[in-house]
């Protein structure tokens, strides 16, 4: 999302003057767009302030603009700590971000940090999104109103809102009319998503089956989705779309019952094996990753061999396992922790059980053909990139006519993250 909203600010500042410097050590203005979801995030925005200030010694100093979660949780905080930094804008705000540099131009310090999404996504519906990678994102979605006890969301990004459906497929028409081929539709809880428009309920199933008419438009994904809200219409789905890809992302954190409620996660590891089952059921091809909070205080062994034995069952082909990490202000950083080495080991452990499922997967496609959207060509290298029907990445000799197509790619080699290939020109001149 942070990505998806740093291309929205380059839009918007275009307007005052300002592009996107490919040399850094020649910006007037430095924007710094930040992350808040585990520990240390804070202090390496205050190591990076000072490299800054290092290379500019002898040049005249840039605006220096913190943006995103950090800015939201620190404010104020931060121009105190580090006065280098001239501006804090949190996510809701940056609709305003063209004004508050004009005004930092009479050397105003400022702070925004209120929550005005509405008025936030109205006015960037205004400004054109630029994006023309052959994959983009587009927020649908944003904010939480779920709480989870470990999680900073629900106060640095504000309470759920959901973008109006028109608006949307507005911004996805431009953005494939300016090439994109996928589009991954985001949020932090995406599947809430729910627009009301007069008598009519708007839900990400709609979405889904407005943008597959769009015949321009190959590929559709969306994260992060809660099991909460995975509702039977958005199963259902993947029974008709061929567009909507066979990877869901659904977090479930923990494989113990009595850990998910300490979380407030408000659901049991029942449901989540009913959705997995659903979903096989209604597209075998579905394949499941996850995120998983290890150490979660009050986790024992037996809740851990919990989330093994899950981890066992549903063999997850990408995750993402971290110690959990406390975050001020949230009720979980009150919690007593429990002992930093057991939760290390735990962690250890099933990143090896994970990382196997995951290595396993990309073993079944080894000297096999598999569709692959071509998205860019490396720096530096004659080889180019894609990704597969699973968002795994893949590297293969190619050739420039081939971005933003689908193509046959067969698989000499792999690593856990990535695949390695050459185009199938068999396979890709029989479709041709
Ligand atoms: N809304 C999604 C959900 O509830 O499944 C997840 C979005 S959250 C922004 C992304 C991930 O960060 C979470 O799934 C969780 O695993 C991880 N996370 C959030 N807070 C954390 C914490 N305090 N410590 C460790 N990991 C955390
Ligand atoms: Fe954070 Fe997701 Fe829980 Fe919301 S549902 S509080 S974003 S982990």
């Amino acid at each position: 999302m942070n990505e998806y909203d740093t291309n929205r600010i380059y839009d918007t500042v275009k307007d005052i003057g300002y592009f996107k410097t490919n040399d850094h050590l020649d910006a007037d203005c430095y924007l710094l767009n930040t992350c808040h979801i585990r520990d240390k995030s804070k202090e390496k925005v205050y190591d990076e302030i000072g490299r800054v200030r290092k290379n500019y010694i002898n040049k005249k100093k840039p605006i220096v603009i913190i943006a995103g979660c950090v800015a939201q949780a620190e404010s104020g905080e931060m121009i105190k700590r580090e006065p280098y930094i001239d501006i804090i804008i949190g996510p809701q705000s940056y609709h305003k971000i063209n004004r508050i540099i004009e005004n930092f131009k009479f050397k105003n310090k400022e702070e925004l940090t209120e929550f005005d999404t509405e008025e936030k996504f109205n006015y960037l519906d205004k400004i054109k999104n630029n994006d023309s990678n052959v994959s983009s994102f587009l927020t649908i979605q944003e904010g939480c109103d779920k709480f989870c006890s470990f999680c900073v969301v629900p106060y640095t990004r504000g309470p759920e809102y959901s973008r109006p459906f028109k608006k949307i497929i507005e911004e996805a028409e431009s953005l494939i009319k300016n090439g994109s081929k996928e589009l991954t539709l985001l949020g932090q809880n995406v599947n809430a998503y729910l627009y009301k428009d007069g008598d009519k309920i708007y839900k990400l199933s709609d979405l889904i089956l407005e943008l597959d008419k769009i015949k321009e438009l190959k590929r559709i994904r969306y994260t992060t989705s809660h099991p909460r809200d995975m509702s039977e219409d958005l199963i259902e789905c993947y029974s008709y779309s061929k567009k909507l890809m066979p990877l869901i992302h659904l977090p479930i954190q923990s494989g113990s019952d009595k850990i998910l409620k300490l979380m407030n996660r408000n659901h049991k590891v029942e449901k989540y094996l009913e959705i997995y089952k659903m979903l096989k059921k209604t597209n075998n091809d579905v394949e499941f990753s996850s995120d998983f909070i290890i150490g979660y205080p009050g986790e024992m062994d037996t809740d851990f061999n919990d989330t093994m034995e899950l981890v066992k069952n549903i063999k997850f082909i990408n995750s993402y396992s971290f110690i959990f990490s406390p975050r001020p202000g949230t009720p979980a950083s009150r919690l007593k922790l429990i002992d930093k080495e057991i939760a290390k080991e735990r962690l250890v452990n099933i990143q090896k059980v994970l990382e196997g499922h995951q290595i396993k997967k990309n073993q079944t496609l080894l000297d096999k053909s598999i569709e692959v959207l071509v998205e860019n060509k490396l720096k530096n290298q004659n080889k180019y990139f894609g990704r597969n029907i699973f968002l795994n990445s893949v590297i293969f000799n190619g050739e420039k006519k081939y971005i933003g197509k689908i193509v046959d790619v067969k698989i000499t080699k792999f690593n856990r993250n990535t695949l390695f290939g050459e185009i199938d020109e068999r396979k890709n001149m029989r479709a041709a």
